[in-house]
């Protein structure tokens, strides 16, 4: 008999409310999570809330990354808990540590000087920031993947999620997906503004027309206002990060050494990426995954959905001063051609 394929869902058209029905069609995508040895029972507990709130239905693989060796102890008990396989990544020596044109005493003056600034004194924070910028998907163990979903060990998942937002990211050529956006520490960035504006008056041609800059500065370019998507969630294209504008980005950044003279974030050099090289179509806000970072909640209405959260409303960031999400959905959209 004649195999009846299921009606095509519109992607264009998709909606949280409405979910589009279950198939066995898969992305080429993972869960990516660098993670410590020590942080197996947290990494559990994360786990745990994701498999049950969606990966339990479509076993998509979690890749781990560590820049040590990760223990047979870690390995086995996350791999007893997935439903996908799972991969273990040593992370290599030159992509965790100072590239040659960095001065390691200018770095310890500049921990001495920042510590009292969150993360300020650290040096394995720098390093975590610098690989989340501009290494994590060129581990070969990202090779085989289009699509990425960044997750860290502690973080909730406080909601059915009842669709696959891999398959949304590819159908709907998305690049770049969020939950929670706020804004950053000035004193974590000085210089992180000045530097972007060399690099786009160095690279005007890697700049888009339709960008999405007035999210983060205004007409002229004055200054920074500190908005950017919160990293510790991201669902986005792993094309995306490799393209030549990306790796441009990194690299003139990189050079400049604000990773270890300063303490650059990987949430807003990405954010500030995306505000120069994307369109708003290209950029989504999953408004409906209830997502826990302490201490911020994504925290959709659970009435409306029928997702079986856990969560309060009234605490979603996004209904708070201290988010950019508003002031996204604010960005008018791209004209059409
Ligand atoms: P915060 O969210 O900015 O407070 O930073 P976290 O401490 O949560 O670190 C961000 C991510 O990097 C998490 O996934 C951590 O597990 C991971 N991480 C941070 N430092 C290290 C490190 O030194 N080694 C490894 N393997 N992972 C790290
Ligand atoms: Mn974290």
């Amino acid at each position: 008999a004649a195999v009846v394929a299921a009606p095509a869902y519109d992607w264009s058209k998709f909606s949280p409310y409405d979910p589009p029905p279950r198939t066995e069609r898969r992305a080429k995508a993972c869960f990516v999570i660098l993670v410590r040895n020590s942080d197996v029972h947290d990494m559990r507990v994360t786990m745990r809330q994701l498999e049950d709130r969606f990966n339990k239905d479509y076993n998509y693989p979690y890749v781990f990354l560590n820049n040590e060796p990760f223990s047979d102890e870690f390995k086995q008990l996350t791999s007893s808990m997935a439903s996908g396989n799972t991969s273990y990544g040593l992370i290599p020596k030159e992509h965790w540590g100072y590239p040659p044109w960095i001065s390691q005493q200018k770095a310890a003056e500049t921990r001495e000087k920042m510590k009292d600034i969150i993360y300020g004194s650290s040096e394995s924070y720098r390093h975590m920031c610098r690989y989340e910028s501009g290494f994590f998907y060129r581990h070969p163990l990202m090779d085989q993947f289009d699509y990425y979903w960044r997750v860290e060990p502690g973080v909730d998942f406080l909601c059915d999620i009842r669709y696959d937002p891999f398959m949304l990211m590819q159908e709907r050529q998305l690049k770049y997906g969020f939950t929670i956006s706020l804004h950053e520490y000035r004193d974590t960035v000085p210089t992180l503004w000045k530097t972007t504006r060399e690099f786009m008056d160095k690279y005007p041609q890697h700049v888009a027309k339709h960008n999405t800059l007035p999210w983060v500065t205004d007409q002229a370019l004055t200054d920074y206002n500190m908005c950017h998507f919160w990293s510790n969630f991201e669902i986005g294209s792993v094309k995306w990060l490799r393209s030549e504008q990306y790796t441009a980005y990194f690299d003139f950044l990189d050079q400049s050494g604000g990773f270890f003279y300063e303490r650059w974030g990987d949430a807003p050099v990405h954010s500030l990426a995306v505000a120069m090289f994307l369109r708003k179509e290209e950029v989504h806000w999953f408004e409906d995954i209830g997502y826990f970072h302490g201490p911020f909640y994504n925290c959709p209405n659970p009435k409306a959905l029928n997702q079986h959260c856990h969560c309060n409303p009234k605490d979603s960031l996004h209904l708070s001063g201290w988010s950019c999400t508003k002031a996204w959905g604010e960005l008018p959209d791209t004209p059409k051609a």
